[in-house]
């Protein structure tokens, strides 16, 4: 057999050809299209050489042999090209759905279709992975990528011929769906949580996915294809904001409060640099010796307009943004600094503790264990001195993960403390897995406990509890003697409460220190 070159190179040309082909099937995850596709390319190569038969013969045929074959290979390959660009520019690589190019433009046809009066309505439902970030840290991006692949073909499964599934970017997909009003795009939103609700196995790992969806609606096809797309937006962090794993239909008043809110939003971002960002303190006192045993520092925000903000009011847009983790970082290192120049000016507070509060956030960041350090060594104060103080949400979001961020931070002889304890999962099991030193009893419970016998039930069981399993407890909350008295009676270690002192400035708390307390009294009035 003699060596042909042509034959040869044309050969390669095909399996390229052929390649390509295969990996745009894949991408399209549909054979029919990778059926057009190849059958595309083949007819334009055959039409390729017909013409360049014709240009080079006179007529038109099909010249066979080695030159003939590379022709049609090349055809063949610059059609596939071709598919594969105009597919990267309407297709997302990783779930092969249509991209925001292809949603504006069916979302335009949609809308004056509406418009028209063909149509009574269009609904676009913009969905959210709730804690995608989560899983992609913890499982890797390759699994995180076959989540995605997951729900979108659970999407694909959900809806109806004329509508169409679109991947946004990152975890946020659109379904548009045509001919609907209000209540039944809400109905389309139950059917796609649930269809998304089942456990996805990655890698013989089981996860559980849940997903925020906001609803846009347009009966008149008036609006303009961006406008619903943003009040879809608007409505699925409303979703997010009321505890995620549910939907919400957009109405007017959230465009304004998204106003407000993207104020807020710039008015933070220069707080930060305009320092209107400071701390209070309030102290956790002995309930035995009536001695101050620590202080939980407390964001406040000086806004030039606003006058004090509480934590309540920024730290969820904070986290949201995440700028969160500048804030914390100050936090911690502002909360450290301050106790170590106590400590100096006041021996009674050489064992004493600062708490400071420590968001979701900040517990995800893979150098939080480095940065404490470092503020702890940069402050010079004892790493026993420093109490961490997490909520149940923050913890249990990755049991394996947790029980690692804990046991480093332990292993820096920090303490580390269950905040406002009751109101989350209150996994007992939990409890006792990781290496928390304290527990807070929220203070929901015990503000309530003189007139609620349950409420003054769940304080005792939870105060037992506790000290079975050797953690410390604080009764958060306390703003009244009888409360107080109750938990004394039940011998409840340690308490924190307005009554007691609500939380104060810099200033206050130096007053305190020096003043001599007589226990069972308050210690200073209310700021
Ligand atoms: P928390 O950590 O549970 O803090 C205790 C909250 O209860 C404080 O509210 C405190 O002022 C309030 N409190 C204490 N005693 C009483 C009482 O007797 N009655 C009543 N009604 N309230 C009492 P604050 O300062 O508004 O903080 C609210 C939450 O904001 C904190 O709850 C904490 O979760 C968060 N937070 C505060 N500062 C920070 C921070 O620096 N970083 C982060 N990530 N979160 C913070
Ligand atoms: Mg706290
Ligand atoms: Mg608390």
């Amino acid at each position: 057999m003699t060596f042909n070159p042509a034959a040869l190179s044309a050969l390669v040309l095909l399996f390229i050809a052929l390649g390509w082909s295969y990996a745009l099937l894949r991408r399209l995850r549909d054979w029919r299209a990778g059926v057009l596709i190849g059958s595309l390319s083949v007819s334009v190569a055959l039409l390729g050489l017909a013409v360049w038969s014709l240009v080079t013969t006179g007529a038109p045929g099909l010249p066979v042999g080695p030159t003939g074959l590379q022709q049609l290979a090349a055809g063949g390959l610059a059609m596939a090209a071709i598919i594969h660009f105009k597919v990267a520019l309407h297709r997302d690589a990783i779930t092969g759905l249509p991209n925001r190019n292809v949603l504006m433009r069916r979302l335009a046809r949609a809308l004056r279709r509406v418009h028209r009066g063909r149509s009574t309505g269009c609904a676009v439902l913009l969905l959210d992975v709730d804690r995608f970030k989560v899983v992609n840290d913890s499982l890797g991006h390759k699994l995180g990528d076959e989540l995605l692949s997951v729900v979108a073909r659970r999407l694909l499964a959900c809806v109806r011929k004329g509508d169409i599934v679109v991947r946004l970017g990152g975890d946020e997909f659109v379904v548009l769906i045509q001919s609907v009003d209000r209540s039944s795009a809400a109905r389309a939103a139950e059917r796609l949580q649930e269809a998304l609700s089942r456990p996805i196995t990655l890698k013989s790992q089981e996860v559980f996915t849940t997903v925020s969806i906001g609803i846009a609606v347009s009966t008149s096809g008036e609006e303009p294809p961006e406008t619903l797309l943003r009040e879809a937006d608007l409505a699925m962090h409303r979703a997010k904001m009321l505890g995620k794993s549910r939907h919400e239909l957009f109405d007017i008043s959230m465009g304004e409060s998204a106003t407000a809110r993207l104020k807020l939003e710039t008015d933070l971002r220069r707080a930060t640099e305009r320092h209107e960002l400071y701390l209070h303190y309030q102290p956790i006192v002995s309930l035995r010796e009536g001695r101050v045993v620590g202080l939980e520092a407390l964001l406040r925000w000086r806004h030039s307009e606003r006058g004090m903000l509480s934590p309540g009011m920024f730290i969820p847009l904070a986290e949201e943004t995440g700028l969160i983790i500048p804030i914390g970082l100050w936090v911690l290192e502002e909360a450290c600094r301050q106790m170590r120049s106590w400590q100096d000016r006041y021996p009674t507070l050489e064992r004493a503790l600062i708490h400071v509060n420590l968001s979701g956030q900040q517990f995800m960041q893979p150098d939080l264990v480095e940065q404490v350090s470092r503020i702890l060594e940069r402050t010079g104060l004892s790493p026993n001195c420093l109490g961490l103080e997490m909520t149940e949400t923050v913890m249990m979001s990755d049991a394996q993960q947790t029980t690692s961020i804990l046991a480093q931070l332990r292993a820096l002889k920090v303490q580390l403390q269950l905040d406002d304890f009751g109101t989350g999962y209150s996994s007992l099991s939990y409890l006792h897995r990781f290496p928390i030193t304290s527990l807070k009893i929220d203070r929901s419970f015990v503000m309530a406990m003189h007139s609620k016998q349950e409420h003054a039930k769940i304080v005792r069981s939870i105060n037992t509890l506790a000290r079975d399993l050797q953690l410390e407890v604080i009764a958060e909350g306390i703003e009244r003697v009888e409360q107080l008295e109750l938990l004394r009676s039940w011998g409840c270690q340690f308490g924190q409460g307005n009554y007691l002192c609500a939380a104060t400035d810099q200033q206050t708390v130096e007053e305190i220190l020096e003043g001599e307390w007589v226990p069972g009294q308050p210690l200073a009035v209310a700021n």
